[in-house]
């Protein structure tokens, strides 16, 4: 059987048995179209209201997990080399995948030329409301580089914690459970505790997902409700390139990595995570979805000391997809303005989408701010670039929402690959689909 079909049958048996979310998500698609929200203001109100509680909700949980979770996984894996290997095969899995991902953007750019005649649809008026708040925070991007590096070391941890800044967290935490891993068996209580803090919050991330099909629902039909179908007029060349970059990841880069470097099947995996890819699609928040990878990756067999150290350091610092749609962005609004870019600038443009990418947020929209980072000094007048980043700003949910189900998919695809390299995965588990472990 074709890899391309064992794709589809695990995904079609990952719905089937998350059918209720996959239901809300076809739902929501449904009454997005059906109620726009200029026509039914108060209908959007409800579905936005909806979402984002699911979100919160989901969000309630995640730092709590990432810390629980990282200095369970460091303090497992104990000693330096082991440690140090992980590490470095991260560094090596993300680079190949999201190096990937912004050549594939940069060539469907060069090759579909999406921006082509966009220019009319970036009108000046589109975003009016935007330009005001965007240009600030351009300004802030692109001069507080400096800024933005030194902030990744906390200076007050506890500061970054009720902030909710991840990097800085990571960072931390990181740092601190080396620190634990090196003091003997003094550390005991303090892993202990963390360890009953990583099995409460998960249990929470269970009684959570029986709210996702409607938060599901609500977040899809927002979405679509609030942008509309008409969004793609004029700019539909731009969405298809995402599309397509996103399924060639999907299809062929994920396929091929795992093939490549790993016994795992393609289509197991892709099977365990649909409910977390579906959550992924809806929330357009990696953090968010988060306590979902690590449950459906663990539920399925790879071990919880990969899966904490792994998922939560991927989904905070790795995105490939987000990666790949800045890099079209700006290719789309080089072309949009007539602005050709030489193969040069396009490699530089892929380099800064890399690190842009990495410096983001896994949350809603966070991948469009950075993009000020790599729009700086690529020709456009500081009115076009506000102008053309505040349209995009405006139709960004969708792509966000396809662009997170990759950055997701690829942490899943890294954890695995690390895992069974390290013979950390239960295959008899991984491959009946029908058995699921209990992790809590
Ligand atoms: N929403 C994305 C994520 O959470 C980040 C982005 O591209 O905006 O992974």
């Amino acid at each position: 059987m074709g890899i391309h079909m064992q794709l589809l049958i695990a995904i079609l048996l990952g719905i089937k048995r998350n059918w209720h979310i996959f239901a809300g998500l076809i739902l929501g698609v449904i009454c997005g179209i059906l109620f726009p929200q200029n026509q039914y203001p108060f209908v959007h109100k409800i579905f936005v209201l909806i979402g984002q509680i699911f979100i919160n909700t989901i969000q309630m949980v995640v730092i709590p997990l990432v810390i629980s979770a990282i200095v369970i996984g460091i303090s497992s894996i104990g000693d330096n080399k082991q440690l140090a290997k992980f590490g470095k095969k991260m560094i090596f899995y993300y680079t190949i995948i999201t190096v990937a991902a912004v050549t594939i953007g940069a060539l469907l750019g060069v090759f579909m030329r999406p921006g082509v005649g966009a220019r009319e649809f970036i009108n000046p008026d589109i975003a009016q409301e935007l330009q005001g708040v965007v240009s600030g925070m351009m300004a802030d991007q692109q001069s507080h580089l400096a800024q933005i590096l030194m902030g990744l070391i906390p200076k007050n941890p506890f500061h970054a914690l009720s902030m909710g800044d991840m990097i800085p967290i990571i960072i931390f935490v990181v740092i601190f459970a080396i620190a634990l891993s090196k003091i003997g068996e003094i550390n005991r209580p303090v892993v202990s505790f963390f360890e009953s803090i990583f099995a409460a919050t998960m249990k929470v991330t269970d009684w959570i997902m029986y709210l996702a099909a409607p938060g599901i629902f609500a977040l899809v039909a927002g979405s679509i409700s609030s942008y509309g179908i008409s969004i793609f007029h004029g700019v539909g060349k731009y969405f298809l390139a995402i599309v397509i970059g996103l399924l060639i990841q999907f299809m062929v880069v994920y396929p091929l990595m795992l093939i490549t470097f790993s016994r795992v099947s393609v289509a197991k995996l892709y099977g365990a995570i649909t409910e977390a890819a579906m959550v992924a699609f809806g929330t357009a928040s990696s953090s968010a979805t988060l306590p979902l990878t690590i449950t459906c990756c663990e539920k399925r067999g790879i071990s919880s000391k990969i899966c904490s150290f792994v998922l939560p350091l991927g989904a905070t610092l790795s995105m490939d997809g987000t990666a790949m749609a800045q890099t079209l962005a700006v290719l789309f609004l080089t072309q949009a303005y007539g602005i050709e870019l030489s193969t040069l600038a396009i490699v530089q443009v892929a380099f800064l989408a890399i690190v842009a990418s990495s410096t983001c947020a896994g949350i809603p929209g966070a991948g469009l701010i950075t993009i000020a980072l790599v729009l700086n000094g690529i020709g456009l007048t500081p009115e076009q670039m506000v102008v053309g980043f505040s349209f995009l700003f405006a139709l960004d949910r969708i792509a966000d929402m396809m662009r997170t189900t990759a950055n997701v998919t690829s942490d899943a695809v890294v954890a695995a690959i690390i895992a069974d390299n390290a013979n950390e995965i239960n295959y008899e588990l991984f491959n009946n689909q029908e058995i699921q472990k209990d992790i809590i």
